[in-house]
């Protein structure tokens, strides 16, 4: 293979660009605006800096956060303090970032809009802003809104969420996240270096309800959101039907990050899938594995065995998450409650923070600890005397 488009270079695109330029490949990333403040909270969980440890090693501005604020209607406020911090970059700084070891291993970078592919021979023909381009592969990194529709995922209407926020100027040392009634997604206060980015994310609501939550929620906190900066994009939420269906490679080509739809569909993160898919593409194109068709092959697998069973799994629980009840209470308002008084459960919310916590996993875990939880619970209500052997467990 003479060359590798790299098409998009947001975090997945750069760090696949970066991977296969490391290991001698000629490769050209394009990306129409290189780096930019993409409309993202920008927080990067412990799973992401402990496998990819140069994410905190690095010079670039970036905030530690170790402490969140869980809060639910009817359940008041739940303070979590995280073992291992958060990571928390504007987006600016972080596609630089990468973009930058990407051109340092020997990317050629390309600031141009891609408006067209199309297959030639064995390989394909890229048109762009700035002229045609040849290339015998390309991995498509266009993030949410790809407009190249022959490649990447599907998004219907029901795989995606909305998600907007306003940048504020503010100070705040903690994450706020807060749940609100009949909303298959939350409320985020994430401190950035100089301000807050205040947002929402939520699916099947229209963003104009949504952006009408989150001032309203402003209003009560007092947090100017007039005179702010507006952001809105896209995130990919898969439904349960269309991880099994995702078109994430195909004949010449494989997708990687929002493009391929990897992003966890209860949290919404996604800076994580975006840099190791971007990972697993780029390793299985060098694979020893025989032709292209053996390494798109080996891609799906790797993603699959990697992180995708879980996220779909996860697209199980997520409307159980926030619009499930139990224990004749909301589910959120039960985690808020569980989180304040039970450090057992406090542990299991941390340790979903922190990425430790697999979702294939958190039921049995979460049912091994209902019993010692409850107890908990009750002892931190007074109530030891009625839960027999309370003090024991
Ligand atoms: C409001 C919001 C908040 C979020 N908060 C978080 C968070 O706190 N933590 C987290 O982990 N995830 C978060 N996410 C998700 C995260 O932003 C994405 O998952 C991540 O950016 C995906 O990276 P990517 O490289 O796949 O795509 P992107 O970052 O979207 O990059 C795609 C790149 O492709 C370029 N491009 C697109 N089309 C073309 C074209 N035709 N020609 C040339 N270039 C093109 C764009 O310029 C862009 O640079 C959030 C998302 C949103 C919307």
């Amino acid at each position: 293979m003479k060359r590798v488009a790299i098409l998009g270079g947001g975090p997945a695109g750069a760090f696949a660009a970066e991977q296969l330029a490391s290991a001698g490949m000629n490769v050209v990333l394009i990306d129409e605006k290189l780096a930019w403040e993409k409309p993202c909270g920008g927080g990067l969980t412990y799973k992401a800096y402990q496998q990819y440890p140069f994410l905190i090693d690095n010079p670039a501005p970036k905030r530690f956060v170790t402490e969140t604020v869980l809060a639910a209607p009817k359940a008041g406020e739940a303070t979590l303090k995280l073992a291992e911090p958060l990571v928390i970059y504007s987006r600016y700084d972080l596609n630089r970032l990468l973009l930058e070891r990407a051109g340092q291993a020997g990317a050629q970078i390309e600031k141009t809009r891609v408006t067209g592919m199309s297959r030639q021979g064995e390989g394909w023909r890229l048109d762009t802003a700035g002229g045609a381009m040849d290339a015998d592969f390309c991995i498509v990194a266009t993030g949410a809104r790809n407009p190249l529709r022959e490649v990447g995922t599907r998004l219907t209407a029901a795989d995606t969420m909305a998600a907007l926020g306003y940048y504020v100027e503010g100070e705040q040392a903690r994450i706020d996240i807060q749940f609100l009634p009949k909303l298959e997604g939350y409320i985020w206060v994430f401190p950035r270096c100089g301000h807050l980015s205040v947002g929402i994310c939520g699916k099947g609501e229209p963003a104009a309800e949504l952006r009408k939550r989150l001032e309203n929620f402003m209003d009560a906190r007092g947090i100017r959101w007039q005179g702010s900066r507006f952001y809105s994009h896209l995130l990919p939420s898969l439904e349960t039907r269309s991880w099994k269906s995702n078109r994430v490679a195909g004949e010449g080509w494989m997708a990687v990050g929002d493009a391929a739809g990897l992003v966890d569909p209860i949290t919404g993160e996604g800076l994580y899938y975006a840099i190791r898919s971007g990972d697993l593409a780029a390793q299985s194109l060098l694979a020893e594995v025989g032709g292209l068709g053996e390494r798109i092959a080996h891609y799906r697998r790797a993603l699959r065995g990697d992180f995708t069973a879980d996220l779909e799994f996860g697209s199980r629980l997520a409307k159980r998450v926030f619009l499930g009840s139990f224990l004749f209470g909301g589910v959120p308002a039960r985690m808020v409650q569980f989180t304040r008084r039970s450090p057992r459960f406090a542990a299991i919310m941390r340790d979903l923070f922190a990425g430790r916590q697999p979702y294939l996993g958190l039921k049995k875990r979460l049912m091994e600890n209902l019993n010692p939880s409850l107890c908990e619970i009750a002892l931190s209500l007074g109530l030891s005397r009625i839960v027999p052997g309370a003090r024991t467990s």
